[in-house]
Order: structure tokens, then sequence, then C-alpha cells
């Protein structure tokens, strides 16, 4: 952080303000103290007869692998608007029916992963402008090796292994 946002001053500093116990960027000239909480990542496992929607990304991290649509939270949305809209941006799909599924803190690059599973409205599906290709996977084909982050990975995980069983809860992890 090199500027205060509230009065412009350079004069930023790490510190921990009384009455804290953490490190914070507190600017010496006007007192304004800044604090940096997680941001919410939402997306949607969004399905269509046993089949699961994949999006390939077209931007970097992890560009050309798999994930499923998803992405960070905008202020002035609920949960579920994000979902859908993440979904609606990088793969065209209209989902609803959404549950809850899946909550999975990321403490070391402070994100929290809470996807939902949905169903498709119908296939006509296509890429969005993040997405190279967008594609119903059955549990059977998913490309295990080409997915693009380890929350996806495990989220499918969760999924299948709850769809051999025909039951599905809500699963809380933490990936470190
Ligand atoms: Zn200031």
């Amino acid at each position: 952080m090199n500027f205060c946002s509230a009065c412009g001053s350079a004069n930023i500093a790490l510190q921990i303000p009384e009455g804290d116990n953490k490190l914070r960027y507190v600017c010496a000239d006007c007192g304004c103290i800044y604090y940096q909480n997680p941001k919410i990542v939402t997306g949607c496992l969004a399905v269509w007869e046993q089949q699961i929607l994949l999006c390939r990304r077209a931007i970097e991290p992890r560009y050309g692998l798999w994930t499923l649509p998803a992405g960070f939270m905008e202020n002035g949305e609920s949960l579920e608007q994000a979902a859908q809209r993440e979904t609606w941006e990088e793969a065209q799909a209209k989902v609803n029916n959404l549950q809850l599924y899946t909550i999975t803190s990321l403490p070391r690059v402070n994100q929290v992963y809470v996807m939902f599973r949905g169903e498709l409205l119908d296939t006509s599906y296509a890429c969005g402008i993040e997405s190279l290709e967008v594609e119903l996977f059955s549990i059977t084909e998913l490309p295990w090796h080409k997915l693009a982050f380890r929350v996806i990975e495990q989220t499918l995980n969760l999924y299948c292994s709850d769809a051999a069983k025909k039951q599905f809860k809500l699963h809380v992890d933490t990936i470190d």
C-alpha cells in the first residue's frame, strides 16, 4: 500500500493499532486504519443429465486448464446472484435450483470458495470472454489431470462420491 485513500498521504506504515493484535496499514497523517479481509469466490457446479459443465480458462492464472464457472463476488449482490452471474459470464449458461454445496477456506491466498450445485436450464451454453471452451463432462470423463485449481478438484471429488451414494450434503473444508 503506497498512499492513504482517505487523505492521499504517502506516510503509511505497518503497525499494530491500539487494542488490536495484528499488523495493519495505518496512515500516520490522518490515522486511517486499513483492514484487509478474505475475498469470497463463488460459482456453480452446473449439472445436466448427470453431466457437469466445465470451462477451459482463457485467462491467467492456469490458462488452458478446466474449471467450474466461479469468480469474485461483487458488492451489492447475493451469493446466489454472484454464482449465477459467473456461470453466465464464463459459460453463457443459466442455472436454477441452487443448493449450497461446498465452503472451502483458502487461508494462504485469503479467499473463501462458496460453490453451489445447480441445474442447467438447457444446453445452450457457450464460451464467455474468459473461456476457451465450455463442455459437459460425465463423471467418468472428467479431465482430472487438467484441472486449474485444487479447490475445484476437491469439489468435483466430493460431487463424484456424493453422486455414487446418491446423497448430497454441505461440505465445509480448508485447503492449507
Ligand atoms: Zn491518511
